[in-house]
């Protein structure tokens, strides 16, 4: 042991820091007589260097398991975290481990049994905290109060207010201590969360300005705490140069709003990209995994996130001097990423993005019977139905079907739409007559678009109609509808009636539709940037299964098309 000291102190010698720690631990040993002599070491100590190591993720939307090429998932997660703290360790680097939230929604793996296996792997794999996001939000606050304690880590939001008490909805802040290093943590969510959002479960809240929240948060921990680093975790979406556009101000308006020097790291979410910047303001939008990434940096934070699902692990070096908080290195990890390569004989062959990662037995033992379970309740049938819902491809594509109809009926009463208009193209297969089961539901919708709706005049909805009642037959652009009638002739829509009524031009008419067509899919008007328009959460494949559920049994004959669409 005493040659093992020496040794050590002969090759630290340039290192007062690293003297100063091997002196400590001898001394703990030996006792009094090394720890005097180690005084005289400290005379002239530089500055105490403090090293923490962020290892972040974000949106991971149901991924626990492993996709069909075996690309990310929490097993394989696990062992690369094992990895990097086993690294930090030997640098002498403390290390945390945060999400930038939405945890919730996207996999019906996941979504069946409300995220546990996500939140209790997450607890497995270690995180200190993580952000709300919008879609922990997806289901009644009960289940988040439930996900709260499977994880067993905070989730942090700082404006997000219950309107009853007007106090903190959620933890808004905390202080997680990491050896020596005291880390402040407060966390944000999207203000379109009210938005997006489902009414009926966050009716109660509000979502205050992210950065007067912030303040308030840090100045508040500030008084009572003396912090190494303060990361705010949040869940409002990287804009490059803060142009939001028809978003909700994200991670990089926070950023400039705040005092300089107020947050130091932000760990982000919701617009689900690799953060990697090319130059100021400029991103990089063709990132390629494996590849260097320099995170943004606005108004001396830096402002970082992982993608999306757990496909990367971001990983963020940091040394701390007197306060001061220096980024030494930044890295998106991948976990188990996959590229086609063409092969000489013009063949293409997968291959993993550097070495793969073999799944953590603990993990992956743990995930598989929700996994199997999952898999099982896809298969439950939730609902009857008396006949066939028409939706094949050579019908649908062609004349208004009744499983068209339905579709439209459903997405527009989740939304209270006075009607409703879907592209065929977003209606993949029948649903037969008998017993309903999810995996039904997902090969009608497999796409996962969301449903948005818009507000529109009377004068613009019969424009609107004029453009998508054109799409001709045969292609996936053809529509379905529902609550509206009209006359087509000549390319030209006449005699509309919504609900019945005929259209006013003067007021003003809520329809649905689904994000794709929004978007301009299948040549549709794009509609993101009307001023009425609004995307929710809700997932297509989630609206039709509650539709059909809340109707089983259900009559298909109450859907059979009536003549609303006459086209001449
Ligand atoms: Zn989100």
């Amino acid at each position: 042991m005493f040659n093992l000291a020496g040794n050590q102190l002969t090759s630290l010698a340039e290192n007062n820091f690293a003297i100063k720690k091997v002196c400590l631990s001898t001394a703990l040993v030996l006792g009094g007589l090394l720890l005097s002599a180690c005084a005289t070491f400290d005379e002239n100590t530089q500055p105490e260097v403090k090293k923490l190591v962020v290892l972040h993720t974000n949106d991971h939307h149901g991924r626990f398991w492993h996709n069909e090429h075996g690309e990310y998932g929490m097993a394989a997660r696990k062992t690369l975290l094992d990895k990097l703290r086993a690294q930090a360790k030997d640098n002498d680097q403390e290390v945390i481990l945060l999400s930038g939230g939405d945890i919730n929604t996207g996999i019906p793996e996941s979504d069946m049994q409300q995220a546990e296996p996500d939140f209790r792997g997450m607890a497995l794999l270690g995180y200190d905290a993580m952000a709300i996001g919008n879609h922990e939000f997806d289901n009644p606050v009960s289940v988040l109060a439930k996900q709260q304690e499977w994880a067993g880590f905070p989730f942090l939001s700082a404006n997000i207010i219950d309107n009853a008490s007007n106090e903190h909805a959620y933890q808004a802040s905390t202080v997680i201590t990491k050896g020596d290093i005291k880390i402040g943590l407060v966390g944000l969510t999207t203000t379109d969360t009210k938005v997006i959002g489902n009414p009926e479960y966050i009716g109660h809240l509000s979502f205050t300005k992210p950065s007067t929240a912030a303040k308030i948060a840090i100045d508040e921990m500030n008084k009572t705490q003396q912090v190494d680093i303060t990361i705010a975790v949040t869940h409002m979406g990287h804009f490059v140069d803060a142009k939001h556009g028809i978003n909700a101000p994200g991670d990089v308006t926070l950023a400039r709003e705040l005092p300089a020097g107020m947050l130091d790291v932000i760990i982000g979410g919701h617009s689900q990209e690799p953060v990697c910047m090319l130059d100021e303001n400029d991103s990089d939008n063709n990132y390629q995994a494996g590849s260097a990434c320099q995170p943004d940096k606005q108004n001396n934070t830096w402002i970082m996130q992982a993608h999306e699902w757990g496909k990367y692990v971001g990983k963020a070096e940091f040394e701390i001097i007197n306060g001061e908080v220096t980024l030494t290195s930044y890295q998106l990890i991948p976990v188990n990423l996959t590229q086609m390569q063409r092969l000489a004989n013009g063949q293409y062959k997968r291959s993993f993005i550097g070495e793969e990662l073999k799944k953590s037995p603990e993990v992956y033992n743990f995930l598989l019977p929700y996994q199997q379970k999952g898999g099982a309740e896809i298969l439950v049938a939730f609902a009857t139905v008396n006949g066939l819902l028409n939706g094949h491809r050579t019908q649908i594509r062609n004349r208004q079907t009744n499983l068209g109809k339905l579709i439209a009926t459903a997405q527009m009463q989740k939304v209270h739409a006075d009607f409703g208009i879907i592209s065929s193209g977003g209606i993949r297969n029948s649903i037969e007559s008998g017993e309903v089961n999810y995996k039904q539901v997902l090969s009608v919708h497999p796409f996962k678009n969301r449903l948005t709706y818009v507000d529109m005049m009377g004068k613009d909805v019969e424009q609107y109609l004029m453009t998508v009642a054109a799409f001709p037959p045969d292609s996936g652009a053809f529509a379905q509808f529902s609550g509206v009638s009209f006359q087509v002739k000549d390319n030209q829509v006449s005699h509309i009636l919504i609900k019945g009524q005929p259209i006013d031009n003067n007021r003003s008419y809520r329809f649905s539709l689904n994000s794709y067509n929004a978007a301009g899919g299948d040549g549709y008007p794009k509609l993101l940037d009307h001023k009425g328009f609004v995307a929710t959460s809700y997932i297509d494949a989630e609206v039709l299964k509650e539709f059909l559920q809340s109707n089983s049994p259900l009559n298909v004959n109450e859907y059979q098309p009536n003549g609303e669409i006459n086209r001449q």
